[in-house]
């Protein structure tokens, strides 16, 4: 009986002991170099030892697929990407799982584990084809961003010449079934116009997942207070990215001609040859670049503005790690998370606001999203 007590009084600390980050590129990793996610690795900025040191036990692996990838070479190299995270799960069960909803995440993390929530990220990894979309989130993944650094056929992104005016009619049906399917609407990544017409259209709340302020880093991969506002409104919920010109203004117009620069390049090429190229591009992505100007202090800035404009409900971690090339000084990898939770700390957020913020909001849009 008093185990029984001490149990249900312990159940909700359990509840509210996850950590979740919106947005990691991990999984390139575990695709193109098979990195054993189980050993600390001097390379990249997660691996199972630092998500546990960072207090990260449920982050989202977003199986991205570069724009160049076309047709159904990127349904190919989605597959790959999602058959490499199994072979990830299938070897350490004990380790790292997949996690379908809320629940799971609960039950998953409550042994020490690690949950795993897959992604995808651009709208042109379904081809156009809403049966690939539905048979992706058979495949357990439950959240789409859009679009990438270009426009799908059916939305425009924030770094490509608008070409839709926002989503077109098929824009809108792709955001209805995913509302149906329980699979979250990630509009990191589109135009502004594409995110508005998203709104109008989703009766769940949507996910920005790796996207910081434009009102200090002025970019448009960032959000407008306007926006942020209009997202808590839909109770969403942005994951403040870390990547250098997404949190300092400094960084960030050297970050405008890395994205001018990278959408340009269209290599023709398929099947290995493509899968070649691909890993050529992410080593020397995974090189790093230029030392950041950004600092954790930056970041827990934009975790502050964010909260500021939106609400305390409305903000998540979305950091990009294994995606960006110079994170901030003082936040070099994801083990580094409890510095900027005591940055916050600092700024008078107390343990229950910081809880929110490092998993609670994102895990209730995953819960309202997937019903469970
Ligand atoms: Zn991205």
């Amino acid at each position: 009986m008093r185990t029984a007590l001490l149990l249900a009084a312990l159940a909700p600390l359990y509840a509210q002991n996850i950590g979740m980050d919106s947005h990691i590129d991990t999984a390139q990793r575990v695709l193109i170099d098979r990195a054993d996610l189980t050993q600390r690795s001097p390379i990249g900025h997660v691996d199972i030892p630092r998500l546990k040191e960072g207090g990260v036990n449920a982050p989202f692996f977003a199986l991205w697929v570069p724009t160049y990838y076309r047709g159904s070479e990127a349904i190919r190299r989605t597959l790959d990407l999602r058959d490499a995270m199994q072979r990830l799960f299938d070897t350490h069960p004990e380790q790292i799982a997949l996690a379908l909803t809320a629940a799971d995440v609960e039950r998953i993390t409550k042994n020490g584990r690690i949950a795993a929530i897959l992604t995808i990220e651009g709208g042109h990894q379904i081809d156009n084809d809403l049966a690939v979309l539905r048979m992706y989130q058979r495949l357990g993944i439950r959240a789409m961003t859009l679009t990438h650094f270009r426009n799908t056929e059916w939305a425009d992104s924030s770094t490509d010449k608008p070409a839709h005016n926002g989503l077109t009619g098929f824009g809108k049906e792709v955001v209805k079934e995913m509302n149906r399917l329980g699979m979250i609407v990630d509009v990191s990544h589109v135009s502004d116009k594409t995110f508005f017409d998203t709104l109008a259209v989703s009766t769940k709340p949507v996910l920005a997942s790796h996207s910081s302020c434009r009102a200090l880093s002025d970019i448009p991969r960032n959000m407008t207070d306007e926006m942020l506002q209009a997202l808590a409104k839909n109770g969403g919920v942005v994951g403040i990215n870390f990547g250098e010109g997404f949190v300092s203004q400094k960084d960030a117009d050297q970050l405008k001609a890395d994205i001018a620069a990278s959408t340009g390049e269209r290599p023709s090429l398929t099947g290995k040859a493509l899968d070649e190229y691909a890993a050529e591009e992410f080593r020397k992505d995974m090189k790093g670049g230029r030392p950041a100007f950004a600092t954790l202090d930056d970041a827990a800035e934009q975790v502050d503005h964010a909260v500021k404009v939106a609400g305390i409900d409305h903000v998540g971690i979305g950091s990009d790690f294994d995606g960006i090339t110079s994170p901030p000084k003082g936040l070099e990898d994801i083990s580094k998370m409890p510095a900027l939770k005591a940055a916050l700390k600092k700024k008078g957020y107390s343990d229950e606001d910081l809880k929110k913020i490092f998993g609670l909001n994102t895990l209730r849009v995953l819960r309202e999203v997937t019903g469970k």
